[in-house]
C-alpha cells in the first residue's frame, strides 16, 4: 500500500476525518535505527499522529511532536514538514522494560507540539502525557489548544503504521470556509451526527486500520453516511540534515574547541540522530570553517 493521507468530510454534519497509512516512510525510519519493540510502537503511533495533524497546517514549515520524560525512554521526536515529509528518532536509556505501559516507558512525561512556520511566530503547546495511550494525550492536547473535539486511533507494527482521526468542526466554520457550506446544504442539522460518527469510528480494529486502504476503511465504517473524499496526498521520508547545518553547528563551538578535538582525534564525526548519516571533518575541512572566505563561497574573480 502507498503512503497516503486521505482527508474526508461528512456532508451536512460538520465533522471531518482523516486516514493515514505509512509503509515505506516507516520502513525508512526502522532501517536506520533498531528500537526496542515497545518504543518502536509508540514512535510509529507518533508518526501516524503527526501525519494527521500536518494535514490541516495552513503554513509552510514544520510540525514537531516530542514526548519528553524521565523514564527509561527519554525522548521521542517526529518532525513533519508542510511538503509532506517526515523524519523521526527515539532516545532510550534501556533496551529492556519491566513495564511497557506509557508510564513505565516514559515516566513522568509531557507531549510537546511545536508549530514552526518558515515565516511568522513559533507556537508551542504542552500537555502532560497522562492517559493510557498516545491517542488519549493528543485528544487532550487538541481540546486544550484548539478547543476542538477530536477522536483518534493510532496503531503501528514492525511494517507499517496508521491512524484515523475524526474532528467536530466549529460552528463558525460554515461562514468562513468554502469547503463546508452548511447553509447551502439546505437540510436540517443532524445534531446527533458527531456521536454517531464517534460510535462508528470506534468499531475500527487495529488490523483493519493497518491492513485496509483508506477507501476500504471509509466504506467499512461509514457506508451509510454521505462522505465527501478529498484528493489523497502522498507522504514520504526525508531528513532535513545537511553538511551546511553541521558546519554552522561546529562554527558555533568556536575555533579553539574544534581545534582541540582535531588534535585529539584527527577528525570530527557528526552523525545525524534522525537518519544516521555521518558527516566527517578533517583538519583541512575544519580550518576552512573558520577562514573568512571559504574557497567554495568566494566571490567570482574577473579574468
Ligand atoms: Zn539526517
Amino acid at each position: 500500500m502507498k503512503d497516503t493521507l486521505q482527508r474526508f468530510l461528512f456532508e451536512n454534519l460538520a465533522v471531518r476525518g482523516e486516514i493515514v497509512h505509512l509503509d515505506a516512510t516507516w520502513q525508512a525510519i526502522l532501517e536506520r535505527h533498531s528500537y526496542p519493540e515497545p518504543v518502536q510502537r509508540v514512535l510509529g503511533e507518533l508518526m501516524a499522529a503527526v501525519s494527521l495533524l500536518m494535514a490541516t497546517l495552513k503554513f509552510k514549515g514544520q510540525l514537531i511532536a516530542q514526548i519528553q520524560g524521565d523514564g527509561p525512554v527519554k525522548l521521542l521526536v517526529v518532525e513533519g514538514s508542510s511538503d509532506k515529509t517526515l523524519r523521526a528518532m527515539a532516545s532510550c536509556k534501556d533496551e529492556q522494560f519491566d513495564d511497557e505501559s506509557m508510564q513505565g516507558l516514559f515516566g513522568d512525561a509531557r507531549l510537546v507540539i511545536t508549530l514552526e512556520p518558515e515565516q511568522g511566530e513559533r507556537y508551542q503547546g504542552i500537555v502532560a502525557l497522562s492517559g493510557e495511550n498516545l491517542a488519549a494525550a493528543l485528544t487532550d492536547y487538541l481540546l486544550r489548544s484548539e478547543q476542538l473535539d477530536t477522536d483518534l486511533w493510532l496503531v503501528a507494527d514492525e511494517k507499517q503504521c496508521a491512524g484515523l482521526l475524526i474532528q467536530k468542526l466549529p460552528e463558525t466554520e460554515k461562514t468562513k470556509s468554502n469547503i463546508i457550506d452548511l447553509e447551502s446544504a439546505g437540510e436540517s442539522r443532524d445534531l446527533d451526527g458527531w456521536n454517531r460518527i464517534q460510535q462508528l469510528s470506534s468499531t475500527i480494529k487495529d488490523e483493519e486500520l493497518l491492513g485496509l486502504s483508506a477507501d476500504e476503511i471509509i466504506h467499512r465504517l461509514y457506508h451509510e453516511e454521505d462522505v465527501r473524499l478529498f484528493e489523497s496526498e502522498l507522504i514520504s521520508f526525508r531528513c532535513s540534515c545537511s553538511r551546511e547545518r553541521v558546519e554552522s553547528m561546529l562554527r558555533s563551538l568556536g575555533a579553539d574547541e574544534v581545534q582541540n578535538i582535531i588534535e585529539e582525534h584527527s577528525s570530527i564525526d557528526v552523525a545525524c540522530e534522525f537518519c544516521n548519516h555521518n558527516y566527517r571533518f578533517d583538519a583541512v575541512d575544519t580550518e576552512q570553517l573558520f577562514t573568512s572566505n571559504p574557497p567554495h563561497s568566494a566571490p567570482p574573480t574577473e579574468q
